[in-house]
């Protein structure tokens, strides 16, 4: 092992994904480097559908070994500079920056796809669900944080394994003026 101390403090050990710290490290990097650049991002939540269930029917340790694969699969299907986060038990957060929140749904879609048609353990079959959003230069994180959990949750309610999208104040009032 030869890995930094600091490094260690900004991942998770399970997955080697971001931990929220070093997501927000890495997100203030880059507004620094470059704001004209960096924006605008898009986030995109993932959340392990019925997870409970994998735990409950096959075992904690084949749980981890699900959550482990999920990373695995997310970081190999995305860009080297996008940022990837555990961000709770079964969630995860990706942020593209530079990136609209349309050609971020299509990644996400994308990805959607990959995971439900992969090989799981024990035959296992692992769906997500989605919730993407763009983050806007000057908007606090947290806000766009929230419009992409809220679509993540719209996802769970209409039927789970699928992508939705949350407008922001902004993009809603274009649509009803178009
Ligand atoms: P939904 O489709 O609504 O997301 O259903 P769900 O069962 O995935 O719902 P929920 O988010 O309530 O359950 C997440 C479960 O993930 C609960 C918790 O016990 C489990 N969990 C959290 N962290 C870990 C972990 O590190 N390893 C394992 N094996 N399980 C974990
Ligand atoms: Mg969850
Ligand atoms: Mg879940």
């Amino acid at each position: 092992e030869t890995r930094s101390l600091a490094e260690i403090a900004r991942t998770d050990p399970l997955t080697g994904a971001l931990n929220r710290k070093g997501l927000a490290d890495e997100l203030t990097r880059s507004v620094r480097m470059d704001e004209d650049k960096a924006f605008p991002m898009t986030l995109v939540f993932i959340d392990i559908d019925h997870f409970k269930r994998i735990n409950d029917g096959l075992g904690h340790a084949t749980g981890d070994q699900v959550i482990r694969g999920l990373a695995e699969l997310v970081r190999s299907a995305v860009q080297r500079d996008d940022l990837f986060a555990r961000w709770g038990g079964e969630e995860f957060l990706l942020v593209f920056r530079d990136t609209t929140g349309e050609a971020g749904r299509a990644i996400a879609e994308r990805l959607r796809e990959r995971i439900c048609g992969a090989t799981w353990p024990e035959g296992l079959r692992v769906t997500c669900s989605f919730g993407v959003a763009e983050w806007h230069r000057g908007e606090d994180l947290a806000e766009g944080i929230k419009r992409a959990d809220e679509a993540m949750y719209r996802a769970k309610k209409r039927g789970r394994d699928r992508v939705e999208v949350e407008l922001d104040a902004r993009d809603a009032a274009e649509s009803q003026h178009a």
